[in-house]
């Protein structure tokens, strides 16, 4: 292996032309031509430049392509394994979720551009004699989008495509100490790890919080970034012992994993990690397996610990059934925003006179609307009522039943009871009639002043 130290060559993944590849930059050619010289996404390199060492170069035109085809397990292949020496469970679990998106919803155009990086200062990745050779590259991802569900069905290439999207970051290439050409494997960004091993006698099971590494002295602009992402890092490995205490008792269970963090410096990089079709603003993400995925938007302790309890909350469902993602979309993410509660005590007032003027302009949502991720266009407007009117309800049934109870429905949905039957199981009530009494209830609320909540995050 061999480590270039300066950003010498830009090579786009595109450079080697099959038929999908070139037809899927003729789409991009009608455009602004933002891919390369000659539109078409092939970059000329110049022979007299250090470049990638050939075997990553193949790996990220495979890589590419694999994304053209829609073919996941060919991307798959070209991963870090779950185990061994190169192994990375969760980044594979990220990234088998990832292709799901861009096999049921195919991109336009995608290049991957890929330079030489410095290997990155704090990751301290040079240190560790593992039997592995890595290389850093700086990767610069652009892709497009169909305008249209009608363009969507046209072949690659005659699409009419939506304006780019872009993000840049260091990433990993691995394999084994003097391994072939063929055996470097994608291993995702390169991040900053601070371990937070177990402390049983707090009853803390661990956690590991990843954030970007300055890279060399390339990117000097990184440095104000770092200082900052390393606080936000250390803020939020402080807390996470206090946070996990706090959510697993409001579950009343008690998860023994090492919960992993990572966190992005931008939205559209936090975007680009869950999906490539993912537009929405978001302060955080989880799914089952993955990490807790944060925006780095400050060092606010107070705001750092509200996300990563609404996220753990998250991690927690996850692990009281195997239904758990399909349970109403309202249900995740309001018992989620009331787990992290204590930690945004403003939002309560605020809340309850948000859905009490809601529901006096007859403006509460129907809780099937609120059901599925994504909403259906025609309830997109209720994005704010699947986490606000969601809270409120979760909240209420604590009230009136008591948090067992609670949690119990809870996990009757994790579990796939509908609605009505998690409610006649757990409350001896049909939903129906709870939803009635609700809507009587919040009649009532903030009518003093209501003020329209126009600050809400979406976690
Ligand atoms: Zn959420």
């Amino acid at each position: 292996m061999q480590l270039q130290m300066r950003i010498v060559a830009t090579v786009l993944a595109g450079v080697v032309a099959d038929c999908c590849g070139v037809s899927a930059w003729e789409g991009a050619a009608s455009a602004r031509q933002p891919w390369g010289p000659n539109g078409l996404g092939v970059s000329v390199l110049e022979e007299s430049k250090p470049k990638l060492p050939a075997g990553v170069l193949a790996t990220l035109v495979q890589m590419r392509e694999a994304i053209i085809a829609r073919d996941k397990e060919a991307y798959m292949r070209l991963v870090v394994p779950g185990d061994g020496p190169m192994g990375d469970p969760i980044f594979r679990t990220e990234q088998s979720r990832w292709c799901d998106d861009w096999v049921k919803t195919p991109v336009g155009a995608i290049s991957i551009e890929g330079t030489a990086a410095n290997p990155p200062v704090g990751a301290g990745a040079t240190a560790r004699d593992d039997g592995l050779e890595r290389v850093y590259a700086d990767l610069k991802w652009i892709w497009r989008y169909p305008a249209s569900e009608q363009q969507r069905t046209r072949p690659l290439g005659t699409q009419s495509l939506v304006r780019p999207k872009s993000v840049q970051f260091v990433g990993l290439f691995v394999r084994p100490r003097g391994g072939d050409d063929a055996a470097w494997r994608y291993g995702g960004e390169v991040w900053v790890t601070v371990e937070k091993p177990p402390a049983p006698q707090i009853g803390f099971a661990g956690g590991r919080v990843k954030f970007e590494p300055k890279f060399g002295a390339d990117n000097e602009d990184a440095q104000g970034d770092e200082a900052v992402l390393a606080k936000v890092a250390s803020i939020a490995g402080a807390a996470l012992p206090e946070v996990r205490r706090e959510v697993d008792a409001f579950f009343g269970v008690k998860l023994t994993c090492v919960q992993e963090i990572k966190f992005y410096r931008s939205m559209k990089h936090l975007q680009h990690s869950i999906w490539l079709s993912y537009a929405d603003p978001l302060g955080g993400w989880n799914e089952p397996g993955e990490s807790i995925k944060l925006m780095a938007t400050g060092a606010r302790p107070q705001r750092i610990k509200q996300l990563l309890a609404h996220e753990y909350a998250h991690v927690v469902t996850f692990t009281l059934g195997p239904k758990a993602t399909d349970a109403p979309w309202w249900m995740l993410e309001g018992v989620a925003e009331l787990a992290s509660a204590p930690y945004r005590p403003e939002a309560k007032p605020r809340r309850d006179r948000q859905v009490g003027a809601w529901a006096r302009q007859d403006n509460l949502a129907e809780w099937e609307h609120l059901a599925a991720f994504p909403l259906k266009p025609e309830h997109a407007k209720y994005m704010t009522h699947v986490y606000v009117q969601g809270e409120h309800m979760m909240a209420w049934l604590t009230t009136r039943f008591g948090e067992a109870a609670r949690t119990k429905f809870v996990r009757a949905l994790c579990n796939g009871a509908s609605l009505d039957e998690a409610s006649r199981a757990v409350f001896d009530s049909p939903w129906l009639a709870l939803d009635v009494a609700w809507r009587q209830d919040v009649m009532l609320l903030g009518r003093d002043g209501a003020m329209p909540m126009d600050d809400v995050d979406e976690p």
